[in-house]
């Protein structure tokens, strides 16, 4: 008698993830559904979505370092983002500024990963930017809810990362980064660039950038989501969120619910089916709310 492998396929395999982004659980406060589809219908990134990036790009290289050595493995792509945190990091001490810095967290088990837009200086403590390009000039609570989401889970996961409960063996537990090689180019190439000798492998750099983040100033509790116009590239009006814990735990809960199978993706309720006016989905991958043609 044969027996059956009859165990089920976890959300992050049906949508081939390893981790799980704070985006992702931000766009849950959107639509849950249209979230799900952007992985499970290969769908490509819409011109607003492109539009989004070029502004992101350019905000980027405004106070940003990359590396200039390019990486050709997987080894050497994660030291890069490693190093290019140190650097965007450095720049926090000496321009009060910082962009770009990705960070890590675990959730109920789950790896989270996350990309803060800025950090800036300000009363002696490090406030969180995050940089959203928009159409509409009005700001409801509907239309903030996952921005609001998304960047009290950074501030939640860059505390973990200061005060040290995520660090470098969580994320070697799931990468195996002492085990990592880089390639001979692109080591010759961070040799060439004065890279020293002790931070030439990926564990090194590893150490070094959760060091760095440990070593952060004290966080604000006042956390900045900034709106740019999409067409003009135009600030188009900041809005403060005060950091709640208890409210993003109930968020947490809730988001968490989907991604241990607990419940399906939801669509969208029906007082908001006017997001499905706005959702490449609609009508096609999605038929919750369409009344046809
Ligand atoms: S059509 Fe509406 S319910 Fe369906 S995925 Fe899009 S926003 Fe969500």
């Amino acid at each position: 008698m044969t027996t059956q492998n009859t165990r089920k396929e976890t959300v992050l395999e049906r949508l081939h993830k390893k981790s799980i982004s704070a985006k992702d659980i931000a766009n849950q406060f959107w639509c849950e559904k249209q979230m799900e589809l952007n992985y499970v219908s290969q769908a490509t990134p819409t011109a607003a979505m492109n539009r989004g990036s070029a502004i992101h790009a350019q905000l980027q290289v405004q106070v940003y370092k990359p590396l200039s050595v390019e990486p050709v493995s997987w080894p050497d792509r994660m030291y890069k983002q490693a190093y290019e945190n140190i650097l965007s990091l450095n720049t926090l001490a000496q321009e009060r500024m910082a962009r770009e810095i990705k960070i890590y967290g675990s959730i109920n088990g789950y790896t989270v990963a996350g990309q803060i837009d800025e950090i800036r200086m300000a009363d002696g403590k490090a406030v969180i930017v995050e940089t959203k390009t928009t159409t509409s000039s009005k700001f409801t609570p509907e239309y903030t809810r996952p921005h609001g989401v998304q960047i009290m889970l950074y501030r939640k996961m860059l505390q973990e990362l200061v005060d040290g409960s995520y660090g470098y063996r969580n994320l070697d537990a799931l990468y195996r980064m002492q085990s990592m090689r880089l390639s001979e180019g692109f080591a010759a190439g961070l040799r060439e660039i004065g890279v020293k000798e002790e931070l030439m492998t990926v564990g090194a750099v590893y150490t070094r950038m959760f060091a760095a983040m440990a070593s952060l100033p004290q966080l604000s509790d006042a956390l900045v989501l900034h709106y740019v116009n999409r067409k003009s590239g135009e600030d188009a009006g900041d809005i403060t969120v005060d950091y709640d814990r208890e409210k993003l735990g109930k968020d947490i809960t809730y988001a968490l619910g989907y991604w241990n199978g607990e419940r399906e993706a939801s669509p969208v309720a029906e007082s908001d089916r006017w997001k499905c006016n706005i959702c490449r989905f609609y009508g096609k991958q999605c038929t919750v709310w369409y009344q046809g043609a």
